[in-house]
C-alpha cells in the first residue's frame, strides 16, 4: 500500500466509491437543469462519501482531479460515515477502513470528516431496534445511518459556509453501473430529492467512476498510488459492513474465516431474533463453512 502526493489531473476519466449515502432518488425535485457533467461552479461545496473502499478512493481521486483541473480544490471534503460498534464492541466496519479513507483525503489535500448517527450509536444498535437484519428490499441501514448522516453533514456546510440561502452541494459517490442493473440505469449527475422548497439544501448526485469497470478502479489505484485496505488483500472483493446480509456468500464466508468473532456475535443475534440473516444461508452455517 504506497501512496504518493496528488499529482496533476490524469484525465482518464474514472474514480470509484461504494457508500450510498444518497440512494435512489425516486423522484427528483423541480428545480434548476441538472447538467449532464457536474458543473463546479454551480456548487458552493463538494462532499465525497468515503467507505474506506477502493470505488471510494478512485471516486476522492476524479473529484479531485477535476476540482484541481477547474480550480476549485477548495471547495472539496471527503466524508466518512462511522457506523459504530457491536454490543461486545467490535467495529461493524472493516478495522482501518476510516484510516484509509483519512488517507485518500490526506494524498489529495482536501479536508477530511467523519461523522456519526446522531440518532443510533451504530448501526449495530439500528438492526437490534429494527429486529431483522437489511435485505434488498429494506436498505434501511443505508437510509437511517447513511442517508441521514450524510444530509446532516451537508447542513453542517451550508451552516459553516454561513452564505445566508440554501448550500448547493455535490454529492459523489463510487456506484458503478457494472455492480447491478439497477445502479447501471442511474444517471452519472442528478438532482437529489432531498433538496427542493424548504428545505435548507439543493443536493447534486454526482457518480464520477459510473462507467469504470472493477479492473479500472484498480488501474487507477496502481497508476496513483492510491492506498487501499488491506482486506483486499485477504480476498474480499468489496469492503462494506464486515458482515453484510446484501453481500455474496463467498465473500461472507472469507470474512468470517477473518473476523470470527464477530460472526459469532452475528450468529447468536440471529438466533434471538429468530430470522436468518440472508434468505439463502444462515450465519451458522456461514460460520461451518468458514471453519471447513
Ligand atoms: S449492512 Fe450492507 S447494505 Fe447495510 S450499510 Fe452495511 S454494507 Fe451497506
Amino acid at each position: 500500500m504506497t501512496k504518493k502526493p496528488f499529482t496533476a489531473p490524469c484525465g482518464t476519466g474514472c474514480a470509484a466509491a461504494q457508500m450510498e449515502l444518497f440512494p435512489s432518488s425516486a423522484a427528483a425535485p423541480a428545480g434548476p437543469e441538472v447538467a449532464a457533467e457536474f458543473d463546479f461552479d454551480a456548487h458552493d461545496a463538494v462532499i465525497i462519501g468515503d467507505s474506506g473502499g477502493k470505488d471510494s478512493a478512485a471516486t476522492v481521486h476524479e473529484v479531485c482531479t477535476q476540482a484541481d483541473k477547474a480550480g476549485q480544490l477548495h471547495k472539496v471534503r471527503v466524508l466518512h460515515v462511522d457506523l459504530g460498534r457491536t454490543t461486545r464492541g467490535h467495529l461493524v466496519e472493516w478495522p482501518g477502513a476510516l484510516e484509509v479513507a483519512r488517507a485518500h483525503a490526506e494524498q489529495y489535500g482536501v479536508r477530511f470528516d467523519v461523522r456519526r448517527s446522531k440518532r443510533w450509536s451504530s448501526l449495530w444498535e439500528r438492526i437490534l431496534s429494527h429486529g431483522n437484519w437489511p435485505g434488498f428490499f429494506a436498505r434501511y441501514c443505508t437510509a437511517d445511518i447513511k442517508t441521514v448522516t450524510g444530509r446532516d453533514y451537508v447542513d453542517e456546510t451550508g451552516a459553516e459556509l454561513n452564505l445566508g440561502r440554501p448550500i448547493r452541494a455535490g454529492y459523489a459517490m463510487g456506484m458503478r453501473a457494472e455492480e447491478s442493473p439497477a445502479r447501471a440505469k442511474k444517471p452519472a449527475v442528478e438532482r437529489h430529492r432531498m433538496s427542493g422548497k424548504g428545505t435548507r439544501r439543493v443536493v447534486t448526485t454526482w457518480l464520477p467512476v459510473h462507467q469504470l469497470t472493477t479492473e479500472q478502479v484498480w488501474e487507477v489505484h496502481r497508476e496513483n498510488g492510491i492506498m487501499h485496505h488491506e482486506a483486499y488483500d485477504q480476498g474480499m472483493r468489496r469492503l462494506s459492513c464486515r458482515a453484510c446480509p446484501l453481500a455474496a456468500t463467498g465473500d461472507l464466508v472469507r470474512s468470517a474465516q477473518l473476523n470470527p468473532e464477530l460472526f459469532d456475535e452475528y450468529a447468536d443475534a440471529e438466533a434471538d431474533m429468530g430470522h436468518q440473516f440472508k434468505k439463502s444461508i444462515g450465519l451458522r452455517e456461514i460460520i461451518e463453512r468458514a471453519r471447513s
